[in-house]
């Protein structure tokens, strides 16, 4: 609940994960608007809804009103924010992870959990990053792991050309592709336009990126541990960063400054002992 500027008014923070919404949630939400505010709705920068103009007097009626329909209402203050994210696999052609159900598996286990200060995470279903993973306090992105096999290969060399990252190496007189593990960045755009499915999918996974905001002084989030493989790796990544975060974290200090403060190095070396995950 935001108090608005205008006396006697608040903002009714919705609790709307990864910006989805079913028709019946649409339907409570606009009742709900019509009835105890004034007929209008705002979607905020994070994929959330409020309800604007709402009277202290109707703040639990409207809480109780959204209720069975599966909405609740937003948190405030230090705690684990709503978790943003595309729509992922599913729906998205470009996407490689399913980023909604990630959404949700995360939101279930941290969603209004304490932090020193406010705690975003926002989930992009591949590495076109539409949801700006380096500008959350935790960001993940989908990953692929492209896979050449000689046989089908006819080194045609469109693989090389399409790399934005420069990771994919094509020699006509030997006859190989070779992909550096290192400058992928698991876009899978040479997957894609491989014309004879020489390259292939390999393992699909996720990469995470800590310390980002926005704000009046931002700066983009660093990537952390090495590629996580299952959704259950990622909640366990996020346990033992925010476990970091609270033993070293001060009081209102965003996660980014507090790493900039222990240094990057410290959290990867907490979370990687805990996960028994490689740096
Ligand atoms: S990040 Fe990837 S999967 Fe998500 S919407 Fe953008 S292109 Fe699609
Ligand atoms: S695009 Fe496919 S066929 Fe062409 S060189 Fe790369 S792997 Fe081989
Ligand atoms: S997945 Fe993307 S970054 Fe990795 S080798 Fe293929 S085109 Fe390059």
């Amino acid at each position: 609940m935001m108090r608005q500027r205008e006396a006697g008014f608040f903002s009714v923070r919705l609790h709307v994960v990864g910006g989805r919404l079913s028709t019946d949630q649409v339907r409570a939400i606009q009742v709900a608007a019509e009835c105890y505010g004034r007929g209008e709705v705002h979607l905020t920068a994070r994929q959330g809804v409020e309800i604007p103009y709402v009277r202290a007097a109707y703040l639990s009626t409207i809480k109780d009103f959204l209720a069975p329909s599966g909405v609740g209402v937003g948190v405030c203050g230090p705690t684990v924010r709503t978790v943003t994210a595309c729509q992922g696999c599913r729906v998205c052609p470009s996407g490689v992870i399913d980023a909604p159900e990630l959404a949700e598996a995360v939101d279930r286990e941290f969603y209004g959990k304490s932090a020193p200060h406010k705690f975003k995470v926002g989930i992009s279903g591949c590495a076109n990053n539409c949801l700006k993973a380096e500008e959350n306090d935790i960001g993940i992105k989908g990953w692929v792991e492209p896979r050449w096999t000689r046989g089908p290969c006819s080194v045609c060399g469109i693989c090389e050309t399409v790399c934005p990252s420069k990771a994919v190496t094509v020699s006509a007189e030997r006859g190989t592709v070779t992909v550096d593990p290192a400058g992928c960045i698991g876009c899978g755009d040479c997957i894609e336009s491989c014309p004879s499915g020489a390259m292939e999918v390999g393992e699909r996974g996720y990469r995470l990126y800590a310390g980002g905001k926005f704000g009046r002084i931002p700066f983009l989030g660093r990537r952390i541990l090495g590629i996580l493989r299952t959704p259950e790796e990622v909640v366990a990544a996020i346990r033992k960063v925010l476990e970091f975060y609270r033993a070293e974290g001060r009081q209102r200090e965003r996660f980014g400054d507090t790493l900039h403060r222990t240094g990057f190095e410290a959290l990867e070396s907490h979370a990687a002992e805990r996960t028994g995950e490689a740096t």
